[in-house]
């Protein structure tokens, strides 16, 4: 069949799909269908260094146990298989441990924008960070439903400081890195966490 008649039987063929739509509806699904409240975001425009995301999503929060809900007010952009992983870690390892240890419901965590166009330690030339690629968040802070506000930086009780330790330490078996705070420039007040892949065989993994 020519296209000429194709086109006379079917109407003209439909727009080809953009490459990562299917995988960013399919993600973000699984991400919903998890308690998760995201959205699909526009993908950052294109640079010179590479930057970009595969599939652009907005996190605002995340369903734990008991039906309560963790808020992440900075709405980080994320690639949604990233955000798939932060969820579940704040589902299985941030809320549980904070009414665990703390005997406190996590309301918010403040995580940074996650998706940031630049370099490892914004050095022309470096590799690019895995805020990159939407791979990356930062914790900041994690506030609790009893006012309590756990800063990373600087927790203030022995016990806010434990429960900190074992988060971070669980963080280390969720993401290939795990930095800070303290780490660099950026990371001097926050926890960076990332799922880049490091090393030939991609199962190298960064928990200092
Ligand atoms: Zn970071």
């Amino acid at each position: 069949m020519t296209e000429t008649v194709f086109a006379e039987l079917y109407g003209p063929e439909p727009p080809a799909q953009a490459p990562n739509e299917g995988a960013t509806s399919t993600c973000l699904a699984k991400l919903v269908a998890g308690g998760a409240r995201a959205e699909a975001a526009p993908a950052p425009a294109p640079s010179a260094e590479g930057c970009g995301i595969d599939a652009p999503v907005r996190l605002s929060s995340i369903a734990v146990t008991g039906g309560d809900v963790v808020s992440l007010p900075d709405r980080p952009l994320l690639d949604c298989e990233f955000a798939l992983v932060l969820a579940d870690y704040i589902r299985l390892i941030v809320a549980p441990l904070g009414q665990a240890m703390l005997r406190a419901k996590v309301a918010a965590i403040e995580t940074g924008p996650g998706y940031d166009c630049r370099t490892q330690d914004r050095v022309a030339g470096a590799r690019i960070s895995a805020h990159a690629k939407g791979l990356a968040v930062d914790f900041v802070a994690i506030a609790f439903a009893d006012q309590r506000r756990l800063l990373v930086e600087r927790p203030t009780g022995a016990d806010e400081a434990s429960y900190f330790r074992a988060i971070r330490s669980a963080a280390c078996g969720w993401f290939t890195t795990v930095l800070g705070p303290g780490a660099d420039a950026f990371h001097a007040n926050n926890m960076h966490l990332d799922i880049e892949s490091h090393g030939s065989s991609g199962a190298y993994r960064i928990c200092e």
